[in-house]
């Protein structure tokens, strides 16, 4: 930690306790009733100024989404500490995130887990984001350029998979990429999107659940792209 992230700090505990208090408020309406303290420590913890752009810096730790350029978004905080949670990481674990972005969930599932793979489709995004881990000291974050329909089948099985864009349906790929006992988070849909957690039982069958409305990016096809 740098003496600006220190500084930063007090605005980074006033987010995580603003994260916090939205997710108690809709508690009653969402299939999830808390942040683990692990995730909000995290939260709390994770220089987010570094991942935004430096002209939008100050609005890094308020609780929404702001553009990282290419088209792209940094995600809001409480989706991302909700997101992390429903994963329910622990310290041994290995995890999959498809959509690196500029790599802020990346971190905050670096802080949780044993090893992070991440996969992004767009090449200057994932460069960025790999000299910001490198720049914050991350050593258990794999980064690649891809297409994360297909996932890492050289890396998998993985005990937790998240998806930070939107396919239209769970691609197949990340259902057999996960382990048993292991679960996945993806936004799914087009105009109207549900935020779903895959849990695979140890019989390999699955069990979905809808958590919440979500709006996210779509998860593109390598050759939508143009070019
Ligand atoms: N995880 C980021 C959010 C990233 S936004 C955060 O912490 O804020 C979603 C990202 O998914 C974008 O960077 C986009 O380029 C990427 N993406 C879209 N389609 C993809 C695909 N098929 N494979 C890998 N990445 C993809």
């Amino acid at each position: 930690m740098t003496a600006i992230d220190e500084e930063m700090r007090p605005a980074r505990e006033a987010m995580a306790r603003e994260v916090e208090r939205l997710m108690a408020e809709l508690a009653p309406r969402l299939n999830h009733k808390a942040l683990s303290d692990r995730v909000l420590r995290v939260l709390a913890d994770v220089p987010r100024h570094l991942f935004v752009p430096t002209d939008r810096m100050s609005e890094a730790y308020l609780n929404r989404p702001v553009p990282i350029g290419y088209g792209q978004t940094i995600s809001q905080p409480f989706i991302v500490a909700l997101m992390t949670d429903l994963l329910d990481i622990g310290p041994d674990d290995r995890v999959l995130e498809i959509g690196t972005g500029c790599g802020y969930q990346t971190a905050i599932l670096a802080g949780l887990a044993r090893s992070v793979f991440t996969i992004e489709l767009c090449r200057p995004l994932a460069e960025r984001a790999a000299k910001t881990f490198e720049a914050i000291g991350l050593t258990n974050v794999t980064t690649r350029v891809g297409d994360g329909y297909l996932g890492w089948p050289e890396e998998a099985p993985f005990d937790a998979i998240v998806v930070t864009a939107a396919p239209p349906s769970i691609p197949d790929a990340l259902l057999d990429q996960l382990k048993p006992g292991g679960r996945l988070v993806v936004p799914v849909g087009d105009r109207s999107q549900q935020l779903i957690l895959v849990e695979k039982r140890r019989d390999q069958s699955t069990i979905l659940r809808e958590i919440i409305p979500v709006c996210f990016v779509p998860l593109t096809r390598r050759d939508d792209r143009p070019g």
